[in-house]
């Protein structure tokens, strides 16, 4: 027997027209590409997206068709993100910071008809455009005036395109399932693999956003997304702005510490979110300048581990709280919030950190368990830990057009090639990525650990730990760092920083100074090239510990 309620789907363009007729004269704000800051609201939006819509068909794009963006966050991606989904399209957003192949590939394999690029990205598409047969036209999101000189054939211009319209036009009613978006992860190993949302998987995953003990986003907020539109649908901040009508604040290209600082101060921008290597240059250049953001009350920190030293220095120094939040491109992708619980406010300050450093709490309708190599389900005790997997309605079913094949195992679990443990709280902790986890002496080191504790030393700017082959311990960590601007650190000094920091045969067999670490496309630093690079590194004799137990 059924329930006799409703069965309105789940729609993405329900999420614009609630915030167009309840929050019509809220503000979307963006560091426009031209240069100024533009401002506008819901019902402009609403508007205007509906015109892209519009414009969309008379180009003869129809349901289920892939459009593509290159876009950084700004008011033109975000009618994107409804123009396309609301009509029925498919809204691809492809990560600029992607090797020309990896997007050529993408782009080919998503067989995108049109792709829509801000001016900044004409050169990178330039370059690619005769290998991609599917692409009909490109659309530069600017107006006439500021249309570049491209060599690209068929550019349209973005202004030109939907002034045409009127807007005098209804969203269909989709089937919720209807696929919506797509991204692709950007695959460290292997061809990138495409996730395909759904509206309903976007929709829930906003109402799951805005939950109280996840954001807590309201109408009342004013929200700066850091993380690209590009990256993840910006965690999905973008449709759960619109689901309670916050402002939305768009930084545009400028993404370093000066340009996101002068937004978060002049936007009074309540909450913002980004990966921690953004953070570092916030936080380097308001210290440098001795500036404060005191309308900020909340950054919340994804996509790589947040080490303690940046959630004090938000916390301490700056009285803004932190929430760290772990998620992937496959869980669309929140999956776990840190938002502690009534019963921790008695804690001291530093175990509060302790439990602040975890990746957080699984959200209701994520569900999380952790299996050891033979697949066994391991306790939630804090203390176990083995792979992660998940489970739920915003999580990936199988890859865009089976790439990988069957994806999940039996009983329906995605594997995350995370490592991690799960407390009783729900509270879950990463230590690596499986395939970076350290193997000494039939013990794992983590590396994510190592890295938290090092990055604390002023003379730190980045560091990333690796493991090593060795012939007694089958590994070893070698130490890779970024010395700060200014600043030579030695190896003695480091070592010695972590000492009584971490178990004793954790400590790194030896420190490597380096100028760059290498970075994926999504703002991680890339193991894969780190140890490539170090492969013939001879690791000093004699420095491992006698048993690598012994701590
Ligand atoms: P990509 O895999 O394309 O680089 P994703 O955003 O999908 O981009 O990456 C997901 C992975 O990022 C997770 O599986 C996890 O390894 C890592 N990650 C995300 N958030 C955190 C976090 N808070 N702490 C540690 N690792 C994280």
């Amino acid at each position: 027997m059924y329930g006799l309620m409703m069965n309105s789907p789940l729609l993405i363009s329900d999420l614009l027209r609630y915030a167009s007729v309840y929050h019509h004269d809220t503000e979307l704000v963006t560091r426009s590409l031209e240069g100024p800051i533009h401002r506008y609201t819901y019902a402009d939006a609403h508007l205007r997206s509906k015109k892209l819509s519009q414009a969309l068909q008379r180009l003869g794009i129809g349901q289920g068709d892939r459009v593509a963006t290159v876009a950084w966050n700004t008011y033109r991606h975000f009618e994107l993100y409804f123009g396309i989904s609301g009509m029925g399209a498919i809204c691809h957003t492809i990560n600029p910071r992607l090797f020309t192949e990896q997007l050529t590939y993408i782009v080919n394999h998503a067989e995108d008809r049109l792709i829509f690029l801000d001016p900044t990205f004409v050169p990178l598409l330039e370059a690619v455009a005769d290998r991609l047969p599917t692409v009909e036209a490109f659309v530069v999101m600017t107006d006439r005036q500021h249309m570049p000189e491209t060599a690209l054939t068929n550019a349209l211009c973005y202004e030109d395109l939907i002034g045409a319209e009127d807007g005098d036009y209804q969203w269909p009613e989709l089937e919720e399932a209807t696929a919506s978006s797509l991204c692709y992860t950007s695959g460290t190993t292997g061809n990138p693999k495409g996730v395909l949302y759904s509206h309903r998987s976007t929709v829930l995953h906003s109402y799951g956003v805005c939950m109280v003990d996840t954001l807590a986003i309201s109408a009342r907020d004013s929200f700066l997304p850091v993380v690209p539109m590009f990256h993840a649908n910006a965690w999905g901040v973008p449709y759960a702005a619109a689901l309670c009508g916050c402002k939305l604040v768009m930084p545009g290209a400028r993404l370093d510490g000066a340009g996101v600082y002068e937004m978060l101060h002049d936007e009074q921008v309540t909450q913002t979110a980004g990966v921690p290597t953004v953070w570092l240059m916030l936080l380097d250049y308001m210290r440098k300048e001795g500036k404060t953001l005191p309308a900020l009350e909340k950054v919340i920190i994804g996509g790589s581990a947040a080490p303690r030293s940046m959630i004090e220095a938000f916390q301490n120094d700056h009285g803004i709280e932190v929430l760290h939040a772990w998620g992937m491109t496959e869980t669309s992708p929140l999956g776990s919030v840190g938002s502690l619980k009534r019963k921790h406010d008695a804690l001291p300050q530093k175990q509060k950190v302790d439990l602040q450093l975890k990746q957080g709490r699984g959200l209701a309708a994520v569900q999380m368990r952790i299996i050891d190599e033979d697949g066994k389900v391991l306790p939630h005790d804090g203390k176990a830990f083995g792979e992660l997997q998940v489970k739920g309605p915003w999580v990936v079913r199988e890859y865009y057009k089976q790439e990988g094949g069957e994806i999940l195992d039996e009983e329906g679990w995605f594997s995350t090639g995370d490592v991690s443990t799960l407390d009783p709280d729900g509270f879950m902790q990463i230590t690596d990525r499986s395939k970076d986890v350290i193997k000494s002496g039939g013990e794992w080191i983590s590396s994510i650990d190592l890295e938290n504790e090092v990055v604390a030393h002023p003379k730190v700017a980045e560091a990333a730990v690796i493991g090593l082959p060795h012939p007694k311990w089958t590994e070893r960590p070698l130490l890779v760092v970024v010395a700060a601007e200014g600043e030579k650190a030695t190896k003695e000094e480091l070592l010695g920083f972590l000492r009584g920091r971490v178990a004793k045969w954790w400590l790194p067999d030896d420190v490597a100074f380096v100028d760059e670490l290498p970075h994926t496309a999504t703002g991680k630093i890339s193991k894969l090239t780190l140890r490539t690079q170090f492969a013939d590194y001879q690791l000093p004799e004699g420095a491992a510990p006698a048993s690598p137990k012994e701590s």
